[in-house]
């Protein structure tokens, strides 16, 4: 990979040439949000670069989408589908390097580089999508085996269904927030005393307030209602891909989740990574599922293509004093289920899949203790402390907690990653 121009990129920047990843911004000088990459701590403006008159000769894809990149959402762009991004990518890595073929169009314009050339710490990140609709996993084997572990006891861990199929729920785009925004602890009906007979419910903030680390997909092409999309083809219908925090209250879904599945406690809030990795950008980092000894129906089957990736997440729990502690490390490649089966068994009766939907891979944790991407396994149930620097413990979220996922790959100069998925817990409204 060459090297940029671009002043103060960081051999550890998740945002290197390799990248180029796609968001949306807005600053004081122009306020509308609108799209930009980011390359080391900058971001290109690509309102301002397109407003250039030669962007359409540098760009001759975009030449009947004018004012693409001022809207504000990626979705019309996501739609043009991956031949278009791939291209896109590979003329902004092209005008970003050293050795670019087309230095007057951007690298020896000092003008030019003025106006789109910021600095991240000058921009404000917005939700990347307009998210129609929002589709929640289970995809991670290592959490729906240990959860299950949890419940039902090692032999009866995974319910029958597990191996046959991507299980999943339809999630709540409504509240998928971009990484920064405040989240504020949900009310709900909970069981304070789980013994006593019959059971009563409370009407309080929640007490056991959890995390779930997952990786996110965009859809770029949609499919027509009544058609489905193969597994073989479902990759060209992915734009990119986000961190994504799908916060739990455990004790208002312990609850209602019979026999329909979880509601109140998860549609509070969901937090997404502000920067969309194109799926290109992940390409060399492809490794296979888990393996599945259970014959697959024709439709899942990919024949043990590489189609997950091996990014290295990371969960930081800060504490209302500014502790922080490395909560988890583990990899996006404990999963069972790939994007793709997930969007050819979503399909499979003829749902319709839109640009902009998101789809949630469920938490992923490793085989091993510290690498759970949920507090209810880090605290087994919430049995035990997860200890914390500053003489400080936790078995859920408190108050005043900020939680930050990260996921990068790669080496040095040439690393791809997410950027920060952040949150911090607002408390509750109080109960009337
Ligand atoms: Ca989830």
């Amino acid at each position: 990979m060459a090297s940029t121009w671009v002043p103060d990129v960081s051999p550890d920047t998740p945002f290197s040439l390799a990248n180029i990843p796609f968001g949306i911004v807005s600053s004081s000088a122009d306020p509308a949000p609108h799209a930009a990459i980011a390359i080391g701590i900058h971001v290109l403006d690509l309102k301002a670069l397109s407003s250039h008159a030669t962007f359409h000769d540098v760009f001759p894809a975009l030449k009947n989408h004018p004012g693409i990149f001022s809207k504000p959402t990626l979705n019309e762009f996501a739609a043009l589908g991956r031949p278009v991004h791939r291209e896109i990518r590979k003329t902004i890595q092209d005008l970003l390097s050293s050795e670019t073929s087309r230095p007057e169009a951007l690298k020896d314009n000092a003008e030019l580089r003025e106006k789109a050339l910021l600095s991240q710490r000058n921009v404000k990140m917005h939700l990347p999508m307009n998210i129609g609709d929002y589709t929640d996993f289970y995809a991670g084997f290592h959490h729906a085996y240990s959860v299950g572990a949890l419940f039902r006891g090692p032999q009866k861990a995974l319910q029958p269904n597990y191996t046959h199929l991507p299980v999943g729920y339809h999630g709540r785009a409504s509240s998928i927030v971009v990484s920064g925004t405040p989240i504020k602890r949900p009310v709900g009906q909970i069981i304070i005393d789980p013994t006593a007979e019959p059971k009563q419910p409370t009407t309080a903030p929640s007490r056991r307030l959890d995390i779930e680390l997952e990786l996110g997909c965009f859809i770029s092409t949609p499919n027509e209602m009544g058609s489905s999309i193969k597994v073989t083809d479902a990759e060209d219908h992915i734009f990119g891909y986000v961190i994504l925090n799908d916060w739990s209250a455990r004790d208002i879904q312990t609850w209602e989740y019979i026999p329909l599945g979880p509601f109140n406690g998860k549609n509070f809030a969901t937090t997404i990574s502000p920067w969309v990795v194109l799926a290109d950008a992940l390409d060399p980092f492809r490794t296979k599922c888990l393996d599945n000894w259970t014959p697959l129906q024709p439709y899942l089957n990919e024949n043990k293509k590489e189609s997950i990736f091996d990014i290295e997440l990371q969960v930081d729990l800060i504490t209302p004093q500014g502790d922080a502690t490395t909560i988890s490390t583990t990899s996006s490649k404990y999963l069972m289920w790939s994007f793709p089966q997930m969007i050819a068994h979503h399909s499979l009766g003829g749902c319709p899949m839109r640009t902009g939907d998101i789809l949630g891979t469920g938490t992923i944790s490793g085989p091993t203790p510290n690498e759970k991407g949920s507090l209810l396994e880090l605290s087994e149930g919430g049995k035990k402390d997860v200890m914390l620097y500053g003489m400080d413990v936790r078995r859920f979220l408190k108050d005043g907690d900020t939680v930050v996922m990260r996921g990068i790959c790669g080496k040095p100069g040439e690393k791809v990653g997410f950027g920060d998925c952040v949150g911090r817990i607002l408390a509750a409204t109080p109960v009337q």
